[in-house]
């Protein structure tokens, strides 16, 4: 598990940042809905150059379906739907499949929009993928990707030398990659915010509105493939966390839009494009090495079995006492000897041991899963290859807790590693202890993580 700093602290005031001032969601009148994108210290020249930097980088990461048919096909949907977003639409609007069946989809600043095979394979009726492009087409027209950067960038430089060092230099990648902000998949500009997110259904569903489609496909396909499809739509509700009553907006704003249309559902052209991604042949599977791994280690010594104790303010835990505790502010990596490796200048992974933090969530109301979404949100930052395998509900001192298994690229050379993050409520947030082994050997530690875990007291 990769960290930025100790214990995400960093990453943990970007996160908040990046939801706490948000791009302001339009009031919609009935004569004319007005999209207000959001503060931005980028151009709309600097949003193509940054989103062409990150194409490259995106397209190493992931494999393109290259089927002539179903290229046009979602191409000639995506122009066809330009036409009818609002705002400054003058970008070089790309529309690309990637080759991947589970169900995602996301844009990249300056008009980069890619489709997962999987949406075509999922949906219904063409007014269903329309509604997922469209929803993209409104992160790219109110500028999500610039405006969650410039939260980020405005957190970590002081505003005067900001000024003077953006646009100044050839590379913006340079300058993003300083304030933590990586390229690619994995990237921060892909994290959306709830209150972006309803901007873009916003957005979206005018869209549909505006081209002739039933205004409600979009909404209601995000519901569909959230209950229909947990697993493979994992991703895309990481990425575009869902808005509290998602389908009740896009109602109210459907009534104010104008009078009902027919609304088209489908075309044979869909039918005939979806009927071809179902006939292509399974895609390859997900690189996983994207990052260079540090070197290989000798396997650290058997966690003892004599237990020593770790105090912080709102924790204790006890931890084999061959293992070294690495503090933080009311955090602490407990890890054997051997078990944190500097990856990078200011970059540290742990391969094996566990890490115990105390994470307070961006918003006051969020509950226990918003908050461990939040906070797996952040770790994907830098382990944009993390995948949540599957969540149950557990009891801690009485307290209902989480424990989310997780699938990472270990920092040891070519190995996954396997994550247990138990989250448990307390006081203004949540206590998280992450445990990490690599895959293999997950099982000969579980034994002393389940008596680390049972030693939890929460102060
Ligand atoms: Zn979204």
């Amino acid at each position: 598990m990769k960290r930025r700093d100790k214990l995400g602290r960093g990453e943990r005031l970007l996160i908040s940042l990046a939801v706490a001032c948000l791009a302001v969601a339009p009031a919609a009148s009935a004569e004319e809905i007005k999209f207000k994108p959001g503060f931005n210290l980028f151009s709309h020249d600097q949003d193509i150059q940054i989103g062409k930097e990150n194409v490259a980088e995106v397209e190493k990461q992931l494999p393109l379906v290259k089927d002539a048919r179903i290229e046009a096909y979602v191409n000639d949907l995506g122009h066809r739907l330009v036409a009818f977003a609002p705002g400054n639409t003058d970008y070089p609007w790309t529309f690309k499949v990637v080759n991947s069946q589970d169900i995602n989809a996301f844009a990249l600043p300056g008009g980069f929009i890619y489709v997962n095979r999987g949406v075509l394979e999922a949906a219904d009726d063409e007014a269903q993928v329309a509604g997922v492009v469209a929803h993209e087409m409104g992160h790219v027209v109110m500028r999500h990707g610039t405006h969650q950067a410039s939260q980020a960038m405005l957190a970590q430089m002081p505003l005067a030398i900001l000024g003077g060092v953006l646009g100044q230099s050839g590379s913006l990648t340079a300058e993003l990659a300083q304030a933590g902000i990586g390229l690619g998949v994995g990237s921060l500009m892909l994290k959306n915010s709830r209150s972006a997110e309803s901007q873009a259904d916003e957005v979206g569903t005018y869209i549909l509105y505006r081209a002739g489609y039933d205004p409600h496909a979009m909404a209601q396909f995000f519901e569909i493939i959230e209950k229909k499809y947990p697993q493979r739509t994992i991703e895309f509700f990481s990425d575009h966390p869902n808005p509290e009553n998602r389908i009740q907006k896009v109602d109210a704003l459907i009534a104010q839009l104008g009078p009902p249309n027919q609304g088209r559902r489908d075309s044979p052209e869909f039918q005939a494009a979806k009927k071809e991604t179902l006939a292509l042949p399974a895609p390859p599977k997900a690189k996983s090495d994207t990052q260079p791994a540090a070197k290989a280690i000798s396997p650290p010594p058997a966690p003892s079995s004599r237990l020593t104790k770790y105090s912080a303010d709102s924790f204790a835990i006890a931890y084999p006492d061959n293992w070294q505790a690495q503090s933080g502010q009311d955090s602490v990596a407990l890890a054997p000897p051997g078990g944190v490796l500097t990856v990078a200048q200011g970059e540290w992974a742990q391969a094996y041991g566990a890490a115990v933090s105390k994470y307070v969530p961006s918003k006051k109301g969020f509950g226990l899963v918003d908050a461990t979404q939040e906070m797996l949100n952040a770790m994907r930052q830098s382990n944009p290859n993390l995948r949540v395998v599957d969540q149950k509900g557990l009891r801690i001192r009485g307290r209902s807790a989480l424990s989310t298994r997780i699938e990472n690229d270990s920092p040891l050379q070519g190995q996954k590693e396997t994550d247990r993050l138990v989250t448990v409520r307390w006081r203004d947030g949540i206590v998280a202890v992450l445990f990490i082994a690599p895959q293999a050997e997950f099982e000969s530690y579980r034994p002393t993580f389940d008596a680390m875990l049972s030693s939890l007291e929460l102060r």
